[in-house]
């Protein structure tokens, strides 16, 4: 399929180019030490990770130990509730710890392992990331520094408490703001003085080349699985196919199965409180380009040309970027980017909850958000959303702020 100039027929092996660009967007803006070190994981992904070797041992370890392939639901109360269209999920709420983030990271886990690293090491804002390194540290038996912010430290104690257990170390930082931002820094400077022993596994489709590209392609299981999945169960490709875009990584998972299909893609980002910079992180629709931890896409940016602070009730969402490739599908036309609020994301919280006996991560409620509007829209076909994870990570949160509705 063509599309706006772009042939999407052999899309997935020319995006990115050989430095990790997307059109203008992607590229590795890094200090020159760690540059060798990317080097080192961009062609240990080419050797390693393209290998007959590999590939089967990450298939059987999806199969035995993720629970994979997980399932596509139809919800037919919430579907009938909204008029005729038929709304499907891809279950990635029932991946092993519960989310997406996984599929990544047993890849980038498994190629430290093939490349003799001892240790993995990474940042966590949320520490959905953290747990999910961390589980793939352990079953590995690789070492695990997970680098969080001393503020994120105290409000995400579940995820600490779960990291530890796993065996992790939690490296506190106390400088700056002690946030995500000041966590990527510690870990990237630690990563810079020992990266011959350790790999930096980062936790979406974001970060300097060949992370972008690595990071879909570990993820595209789910758009591969979906898409042969949703034919057997209908017969038919899905007319649209939704995902939430935090840093992009379930989107491009989703996504990739689908761009040289007839089918309509929508990314979902969140508008928070609203409009005014600092209420949402709808960095696609509001952002601008601009070089940030690493690569060039679409960014918010404060008056100073600094990525903005940015709000999200879905703390995996809060980020004032999102991956090189959703800012060239974005230029591009193949993919629309849109949005919802808070009000509308917890509405369908509950909703799912309700009517299909599924607690959805908040993250994941954008896109069932989104997919209950455009159902109204579209009067008749079918629409596939990507449920990256479940919500029980979200009991306390939305009882002490919304309550029971
Ligand atoms: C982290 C997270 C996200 C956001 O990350 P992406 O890289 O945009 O996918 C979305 N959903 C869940 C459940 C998450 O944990």
């Amino acid at each position: 399929m063509n599309y706006n100039g772009i042939n999407f027929d052999t899309y997935l092996k020319n995006y990115p180019d050989d430095n990790g660009y997307f059109g203008k967007y992607g590229g590795s803006y890094i200090p020159e030490n760690l540059q060798a070190a990317m080097q080192e994981i961009t062609e240990a992904y080419f050797t390693i990770c393209k290998s007959s070797k590999f590939v089967n041992e990450l298939r059987r370890i999806r199969r035995e130990f993720q629970g994979r392939p997980t399932p596509i639901s139809y919800l037919e109360r919430l579907s009938g509730s909204l008029g005729n269209v038929q709304i499907y999920v891809k279950r990635e709420d029932l991946n092993h710890t519960g989310a997406h983030k996984l599929n990544h990271c047993m890849g980038e886990a498994l190629l430290a392992k093939y490349m003799g690293k001892k240790k993995v090491i990474a940042e966590t804002g949320a520490g959905q990331h953290g747990v999910a390194l961390a589980t793939a540290a352990a079953y590995f038996g690789l070492e695990c520094d997970i680098y969080m912010g001393s503020v994120d430290i105290k409000k995400q104690a579940p995820n600490v408490a779960r990291m530890k257990i796993l065996g992790a170390n939690v490296v506190e930082v106390t400088h700056g703001l002690a946030t995500l931002k000041e966590a990527v820094d510690s870990a990237f400077e630690a990563y810079a003085k020992d990266y011959k022993d350790c790999i930096y596994c980062i936790g979406s489709v974001v970060g300097p080349h060949p992370f972008p590209m690595m990071v879909r392609d570990f993820q595209s299981v789910v758009g591969i699985e979906a898409r042969e999945q949703f034919i057997e169960l209908t017969g038919e490709l899905p007319d649209a196919v939704v995902a939430c875009v935090g840093g992009g990584s379930n989107a491009m998972g989703m996504f990739s199965g689908f761009l040289n299909d007839p089918v309509n893609i929508y990314g979902v980002e969140p508008l928070g409180r609203g409009e005014k910079l600092g209420d949402h992180a709808a960095s696609l629709k509001y952002g601008t380009e601009g070089i940030m931890h690493g690569f060039n896409s679409i960014m918010l940016k404060d008056k100073n040309g600094e990525p903005a602070p940015v709000y999200s009730v879905a703390s995996g969402l809060d980020y004032p970027s999102s991956g090189p490739e959703h800012a060239f599908l974005h230029d591009a036309g193949r993919v629309k980017y849109d949005v919802v609020n808070d009000e509308e994301t917890i509405d369908a919280f509950f909703k799912l909850s309700r009517l299909e006996g599924i607690i959805p991560a908040i993250e994941s409620s954008h896109a069932v958000a989104y997919a209950m509007k455009l159902a109204k829209e579209m009067n008749k076909g079918s629409i596939l959303v990507n449920l990256s994870g479940r919500g029980d990570k979200d009991m306390d949160y939305i009882i002490e702020n919304y309550g029971i509705r």
